[in-house]
């Protein structure tokens, strides 16, 4: 009998899976039957734009934590498919931090050219996942928003690709009841147009703290200011920002911070992070991390060590992205497939996962975590015929990346990189991204 494999989610890890299966059906391959679930109408996970917040047209928590006006944060080389090119989709090389609309434009092109629409169910809720010991496979429960309808189907394996960037971490402070302004968690986050002309105050120091509160800059707002709970940022803000130790608590409009000091302001944004969270996945099948390079209980970052045929991609804290998503589906795919093995012996999982902590663990300094998952991403691709690229140079990109926002945090997307894919050196922007208010993708790709 045919096996039957489930994917819960078509974001990019979902659709990274969806075309490594399909890349060895065209390759003359037997695969399994696949169904991937979505609860969203389309495709493209976080990167699919909606006005909500709250809860989808569904009554479904939103999942997109994306925001108008964003561009990549990080090079588009550094996350470039190794088997689909920018420049196969757009027809010519295009510049190195594409807008949101720009990336689902591409995102979309590979997945469209591989025909797997029809794999997907969409609207579809995964509401639980059960393992049968004595059948040896899967129960999956399903809402069908579409005709309301629930049901269950049983899988041989399933792969879990729902995201971890959508499950807000909300902290609370004394004063938050009384503040009279908006409260809002990065995820929510919409429209920085809402916070010109006022001064905004961003809890966190990574990188929703930075983007967004560059957004607020961009877009007007009176002052940005920023607090921190270990280390600052660091970067050459603007003049009317600046960063703050802990805030401690507020007290109608004014906002004190560890070190004393206090600063009026209009609207907080919670910038503190999420939850790798799971309602659908009971104990013995549910992730316990960290947003960590090297999760807990995932040999080789994907197989789960207490029942390996229970799959996770993405899950990983992230410098590489969509390539490394294909690195891990192609890996996947080629367990299902029997092409390659996986130990018997649970102890072995266990200490590969262990190995990985104490490397992950060794150093502190950003180069060495990004030659790190650098490392994981040729590791995974070695044992696949997922196209080898020049990983080295998409950290190389990423240190160029670094080094830029160093310089100028308001300016680094205004540089260009080479593709690790085609070789081809990225135009520079037609506008500096701080001028370029429209985020379009017609503006983008004019010349
Ligand atoms: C604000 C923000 C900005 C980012 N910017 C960048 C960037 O510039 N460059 C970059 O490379 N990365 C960026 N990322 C990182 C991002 O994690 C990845 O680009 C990518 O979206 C992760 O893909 P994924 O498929 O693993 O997860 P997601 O994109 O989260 O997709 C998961 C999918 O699973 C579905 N799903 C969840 N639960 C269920 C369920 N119960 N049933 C059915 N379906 C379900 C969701 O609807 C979603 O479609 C950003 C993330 C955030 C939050």
């Amino acid at each position: 009998m045919t096996k039957r494999v489930a994917i819960i989610g078509a974001g990019p890890s979902g659709l990274a899976q969806l075309r490594a299966f399909q890349s060895a059906a065209q390759k003359g391959a037997e695969i399994p039957e696949i169904v991937c679930f979505e609860k969203q109408s389309n495709w493209g996970g976080l990167w699919n734009y909606t006005w909500r917040t709250g809860v989808d047209e569904n009554g479904e928590p939103v999942h997109c934590s994306m925001y108008r006006y964003l561009w990549t944060n990080g090079p588009k080389e550094g996350l470039e498919f190794a088997d689909y090119s920018f420049e196969e989709h757009f027809g010519k090389q295009i510049a190195s931090y594409p807008p949101r609309a720009v990336m689902v434009d591409y995102i979309e092109g590979r997945v469209l050219k591989a025909g797997v629409r029809d794999w997907i169910r969409f609207n579809s809720v995964i509401r639980w996942v059960e393992y049968d010991q004595a059948a040896d496979d899967f129960t999956v429960t399903v809402h069908d928003m579409e005709t309301d309808h629930v049901y269950k189907e049983r899988f041989d394996h399933v792969i879990c690709a729902s995201g971890h960037f959508s499950s807000p971490n909300v902290p609370e402070y004394p004063g938050f009841e009384q503040f009279n302004g908006r409260i809002v968690h990065a995820h929510d986050f919409r429209d920085a147009r809402e916070f010109a002309g006022k001064d905004v105050l961003l809890v966190g120091s990574s990188y929703s703290a930075e983007d967004i509160g560059s957004q607020c800059w961009k877009y007007g707002a009176k002052t940005v200011t920023t607090s921190y709970r270990s280390a600052p940022m660091g970067f050459k803000w603007p003049a009317n920002w600046e960063e703050k130790p802990a805030l401690e608590k507020v007290e109608g409009k004014t906002a004190f911070f560890a070190d004393g000091s206090t600063k009026d302001i209009d609207a907080i944004i919670l910038c503190t992070g999420y939850k790798h969270y799971f309602p659908f996945l009971p104990d013995e099948l549910r992730l316990k991390t960290k947003n960590r390079l090297a999760t807990a209980d995932l040999y080789k970052g994907v197989v789960y060590v207490h029942n390996p045929k229970m799959f996770y991609l993405g899950m990983q804290d992230q410098w590489f992205t969509f390539n490394m998503f294909d690195a891990q589906a192609w890996y996947v795919r080629d367990i299902i497939l029997g092409r390659i093995e996986v130990p018997a012996d649970k102890q072995l999982l266990m200490a590969d996962v262990s190995e990985r902590e104490a490397r992950e663990e060794a150093s502190d300094e950003v180069k060495y975590a990004i030659k790190y998952q650098g490392a994981y991403v040729k590791e995974l691709i070695a044992d696949t015929d997922y196209p080898s690229f020049d990983v080295d140079g998409a950290c190389e990109a990423f240190f160029e990346w670094k080094h830029h926002k160093a310089e100028d945090i308001m300016a680094f997307r205004n540089h260009s990189y080479k593709s690790v894919i085609t070789g081809t050196m990225a135009p520079t922007h037609h506008t500096p991204w701080k001028d370029a208010l429209d985020d379009s993708m017609e503006a983008y790709l004019q010349n």
